[in-house]
């Protein structure tokens, strides 16, 4: 029986310890006022942010914001329409499956199954928010976004 009491009294000190720790981060987690404060002021503008996330890890081991990513990508597989046009590449005449580009810049971009990119001017960030899904994939390279988009 020995070492069953003395498991019970290692199980009810290590109870005792828990209670101890939940209160404490019960309180830890309890933010001041201060923090409040920090948590509800705007995000700097995606310049002020370079500085201002400096000491933060490298790109490729965070959660990728708007600020960090190169841009964004997402496939168009039917022809494009812009102002009753369809959009065709100026290099090989693909009219089809484009690979559609958002860069920092809020330019936009259009890439032909063929790898030529063109720089669309009459599309701009909005658009392209207005007509992507959510982003729900981060590739660390360009080449990994279009193998996952198919090209
Ligand atoms: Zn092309």
């Amino acid at each position: 029986m020995f070492f069953r009491r003395r498991a019970r009294a290692d199980r009810e000190f290590r109870e005792a310890q828990r209670e101890g720790f939940a209160l404490l981060q019960q309180l830890a987690q309890e933010p001041s006022p201060f923090e409040t404060v920090q948590a509800e002021a705007p995000a700097p503008d995606g310049l002020d942010s370079e500085a201002v996330v400096s000491d933060y890890p490298p790109v490729e081991l965070r959660a990728p914001s708007r600020q960090d990513v190169d841009g964004f990508m997402m496939r168009w597989g039917q022809p494009l329409v812009i102002d009753e046009e369809v959009r065709t590449c100026p290099q090989c005449g693909a009219y089809r499956d484009w690979i559609v580009f958002c860069m920092r810049d809020d330019s936009v971009w259009l890439r032909c199954r063929a790898g030529h990119e063109t720089k669309e001017s009459s599309l701009d960030a909005a658009w392209y928010n207005r007509n992507s899904g959510p982003v729900d994939r981060y590739h660390p390279t360009l080449e990994e976004g279009l193998r996952h988009l198919g090209h």
